[in-house]
């Protein structure tokens, strides 16, 4: 394998990105980027600073924040020396993170950081706009997808294993609501690259998939 590969994936909300880009990531000993993470991290700071009403202040202090993936197996998602892991993992920062996404000021600024994370490559990353605006270049590009009903069982799960409200009517609602944003957005839309492979993890189990992905590394 290319010592440093760079892997993309992109995908709606719920098809597996995550899981699956962990596991390849210490199957091959790369580094794991969630940039949906530093998304959620933006709508942390929007509801605990109360910086809701202006989308580009809001860019704009990012500018002078610390911002850092910590530790491996949990990573940790460390914000000016404050790890906000578990608090950007509610269904109201899930909801915020899609909503201001949206903005490219902040766009702009993730995107900025992401790929300075990414340069040294050896790195698999996940997201809307990984395969498409960050790392169009990157040595493999994945689309990974799988049925709304999938996927927001899936969701459901997730929710409830950490405590939080998981009722399967909401969470198709928001995933739904979620994937249409991303979609329709003007700046970076959910699309699938040129020269993506698309992976459809619907019935598969994420050793499957794990496996589908190190094949094409190597
Ligand atoms: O992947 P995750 O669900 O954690 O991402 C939260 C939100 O951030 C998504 O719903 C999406 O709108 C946005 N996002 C994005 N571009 C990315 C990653 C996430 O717009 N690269």
């Amino acid at each position: 394998m290319k010592e440093n590969i760079v892997i993309a994936i992109d995908g709606p909300a719920g098809a597996g990105k995550s899981t699956t880009a962990k596991a390849v990531a210490a199957r091959l000993n790369i580094r794991y980027l969630d940039t949906g993470a530093m998304y959620r991290a933006v709508a942390y700071v929007a509801v605990t600073e109360n910086r809701l009403g202006d989308p580009e202040a809001l860019a704009l202090s990012f500018e002078s924040r610390t911002l850092e993936f910590t530790g491996q197996n949990p990573q940790r998602l460390v914000l000016d020396g404050k790890d906000i892991s578990s608090e950007i993992r509610t269904p109201e920062i899930s909801e915020l993170a899609s909503q201001l996404s949206a903005h490219s000021p902040i766009r702009k600024e993730m995107v900025r950081r992401q790929q300075a994370m990414i340069a040294e490559g050896g790195v698999i990353l996940e997201g809307r706009d990984a395969t498409t605006v960050i790392a169009p270049q990157a040595d493999i590009k994945i689309y990974m997808t799988a049925s709304l009903e999938e996927r927001a069982k899936r969701r459901t799960v997730e929710y409830q294993d950490r405590g939080t409200a998981g009722d399967f009517g909401a969470v198709r609602a928001e995933i739904l609501q979620r994937d249409h944003r991303d979609i329709t957005r003007e700046d970076s839309p959910l699309q699938v690259a040129d020269s993506a492979v698309i992976i459809e993890t619907g019935g598969k189990s994420v050793d499957e998939v794990v496996d589908e992905i190190v094949r094409l590394a190597e």
